[in-house]
């Protein structure tokens, strides 16, 4: 790489949160400036570009990641940092697609996924805070049936982690209040700080000799049997091209672009607690997350907040004030927090796609342009997954779970990208009516 390819990025900001004020140091990483050439070329510094990135060095590629701000800006550095086994929903439904196997097949690569995280966290050591932990909340008896169902299923697939259901009366055991009928502890999913954990992986991936740059916003690819990828001042030739920009991706991409529609969520942060009343709400330490359709999802930081995230906002507009819009949720689950200050807000892009089915996969016209995008709200474990299925594809492996995924369909959403965020306000109303029933 020549000097002005190493030019360092001008100090740009991470948006204000409890992660970026707790995290660990962010090195700056250069601007492109230069026309450089690589095996391949990845779009995105969240976990699904990092990822990648990291299992493509580690197979011999030579990779460049451009990220448009920080490594870890986007969801990645931003999310409840709940580490969930599972990808997708309902997953059944892609049996005409994929034959049962296949839906088998994916069911366990909901629980590899999360066994990604926690191998990458071991073998690089990454201070993320992984804890061990994790229930689903029963607002209704009838997701308490779907918690025994979902028990039952992960025995069948040979679940290795303790699971346990919980009936009302035992609920305090896990969450110091009253509004849930019941609960399924998971001990094999957990909590961490994602935005360390993103660092973490970058740091890895620079050793592994992945080229990062940051402040290096993509604004054009030519397309062909090598890509040309384009930023303000440098480019990248490629053999191979990465899109993993998820709901930050707007119009780099239209086709890509139409099938995910970016939801706002929104999380707090509270001063830190005393250990007694950190353990009254929370007593096993656990993340924890409600069934509604705009979901309560919870837990507590190492420096014992309790970081309380929730809503889905489809408008593309943001609550003006993030704290004055979530203090009463958190409220009605803990309204002996009256009195706690609120020392952190922010929030951030999910991508939701139409059949909540990550989309992994590469373009028709365009093979030699993957992609990994749509993990509606729940990616933390599944783009660990996605970047070890392209680095398994890109290198020829055959017959992986790569060609499960890519075999599914997915929709464009109608209306172009003006109308996207209005259609998908309108169809959740009508699931949140539902709920009322
Ligand atoms: C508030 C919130 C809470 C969440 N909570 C959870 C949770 O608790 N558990 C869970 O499993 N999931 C959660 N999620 C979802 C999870 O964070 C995401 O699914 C995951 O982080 C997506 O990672 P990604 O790398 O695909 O996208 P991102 O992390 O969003 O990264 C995309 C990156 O692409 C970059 N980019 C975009 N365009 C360009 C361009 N033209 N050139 C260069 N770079 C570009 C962006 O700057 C960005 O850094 C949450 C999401 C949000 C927003």
């Amino acid at each position: 790489m020549n000097a002005r390819a190493q030019q360092p990025a001008p100090n740009h900001q991470h948006p204000a949160s409890y992660y970026a004020a707790s995290s660990l140091p962010q090195p700056d990483h250069p601007v492109l400036t230069a026309d450089l050439v690589a095996d391949v070329c990845v779009v995105g510094g969240g976990f699904s570009g990092l990822n990648t990135a990291l299992e493509l060095a580690e197979r011999g590629f030579s990779v460049i990641l451009l990220e448009a701000h920080k490594i870890g800006w986007g969801a990645s550095g931003r999310n409840g940092g709940q580490l969930i086994r599972g990808v997708g929903h309902g997953l059944d439904q892609f049996a005409n697609v994929i034959g049962a196997d296949g839906v088998r097949q994916m069911k366990l690569m909901g629980l590899e996924a999360v066994e990604i995280v926690r191998q990458r966290v071991e073998r690089f050591q990454i201070p993320c805070d992984l804890t061990w932990g994790y229930c689903d909340l029963a607002n209704k008896p009838r997701d308490l049936e779907g918690f025994a169902e979902d028990a039952e299923e992960l025995r069948r697939l040979g679940y290795r982690y303790e699971t346990r259901l919980l009936q009302a009366s035992e609920m305090h055991s896990v969450v110091g209040s009253d509004r849930y009928v019941g609960g399924l502890i998971d001990m094999g999913s957990g909590h961490l700080h994602p935005l360390n954990l993103a660092l973490g992986e970058a740091a890895a991936a620079q050793q592994l000799g992945v080229k990062l740059f940051e402040q290096s916003a993509v604004t054009r690819i030519d397309y062909g049997p090598e890509v040309k990828v384009h930023t303000a001042q440098g480019s990248v030739r490629a053999k191979t091209l990465v899109l993993g920009c998820n709901a930050y991706l707007n119009e780099l991409n239209p086709e890509l672009g139409g099938k995910v529609l970016p939801a706002g969520s929104y999380i707090i942060a509270t001063e830190p607690l005393s250990e007694a009343l950190a353990h009254s709400l929370l007593p096993q330490n656990m993340a924890v997350c409600d069934q509604r359709v705009a979901l309560d999802y919870y837990r507590l930081s190492a420096d014992r907040r309790l970081l309380f995230g929730g809503a889905c906002h489809y408008s593309g507009r943001d609550p003006k004030d993030i704290a004055a819009y979530m203090r009463p949720k958190m409220l009605e689950v803990f309204p002996q927090l009256a009195g706690v200050k609120i020392d952190y807000q922010w929030g951030g892009m999910i991508g939701i796609g139409a059949n909540r089915l990550p989309q992994i996969g590469r373009l028709k016209d365009q093979p030699n342009v993957y992609y990994a995008q749509a993990y509606s709200g729940h990616g933390v474990n599944a783009t660990h997954l996605a970047g070890k299925l392209l680095a398994e594809a890109i290198s020829g492996q055959q017959g992986g779970g790569f060609d499960l995924f890519a075999k599914v369909p997915h929709i464009t959403f109608p209306g172009g990208k003006h109308l996207r965020s209005p259609l998908l306000a309108l169809g959740m109303l009508w699931h949140r009516l539902k709920e009322l029933v």
